[in-house]
């Protein structure tokens, strides 16, 4: 089993979802850039770089990479080092990134040890899952665009009312999908092809398939 596995994907394949149920299973440290950064906001131990680039941050400015290499890598020795696996979800957006990671990664002797596994959805078929996906009004609960739900009237678990969200208005998916999406992605898609590294998935099934196919690779 590879000690580090790399997932990557459109908006609405579900990847977060996948990198989760996968690290929930082998005992992995799930590791979203998201989450270090909402950490580091509450860390008291943060340099004075890091709090500058956090207050920026929150008035609108892009979070430098500096601080998410510093952040991610971080988090991957700390595990590795205690012999523990690591999951990453959503740290890599452009081929930029994607080459300092694996420089990093060889730079401590890790070359072996990754895994990328691409969760592949066309911009079509994730611009109707985020625009079609619905969320309870009573319990919160979220009801994805797939043939097993897109007919359902009431929520599942508690018999709520299904509605869409303010977030999934189309404009704003459009433009996550630009900047997101598979013209986005073939670059650094090609690159971990070319390192001969790379798993990918049909993300057009359920949620329960994917999951089957990813634990049957490191079976
Ligand atoms: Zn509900």
């Amino acid at each position: 089993m590879k000690k580090i596995l790399i997932f990557i994907g459109p908006p609405g394949s579900g990847k977060g979802t996948q990198a989760k149920l996968l690290a929930q299973k082998y005992g992995f440290k799930h590791i979203s850039t998201g989450d270090l950064l909402r950490a580091l906001s509450v860390d008291a131990k943060a340099s004075a770089e890091q709090k500058t680039a956090l207050e920026e941050m929150k008035a609108g400015k892009l979070v430098p990479d500096w601080l998410i290499y510093e952040l991610a890598f971080e988090a991957v020795k700390e595990n590795l080092a205690s012999g523990k696996g690591v999951v990453l979800d959503g740290a890599i957006r452009n081929v930029e990134q994607a080459q300092k990671y694996q420089d990093f990664f060889e730079q401590n002797g890790w070359n072996d040890e990754v895994a990328v596994i691409e969760v592949a959805l066309s911009d079509e078929e994730a611009f109707n899952r985020l625009t079609k996906r619905r969320i309870c009004k009573n319990c919160g609960e979220i009801i994805p665009y797939l043939s097993a739900t897109k007919d359902l009237v009431d929520c599942p678990k508690c018999g709520g009312k299904l509605i869409y969200r303010q977030d999934d208005k189309k404009e704003i998916i459009e433009a996550r999908i630009r900047e997101q999406g598979n013209e986005a992605l073939k670059p650094i898609v090609d690159f971990y092809e070319k390192l001969g590294i790379l798993k990918v998935l049909d993300g057009n099934q359920t949620i329960e398939k994917v999951n089957a196919e990813i634990f049957a690779l490191f079976e």
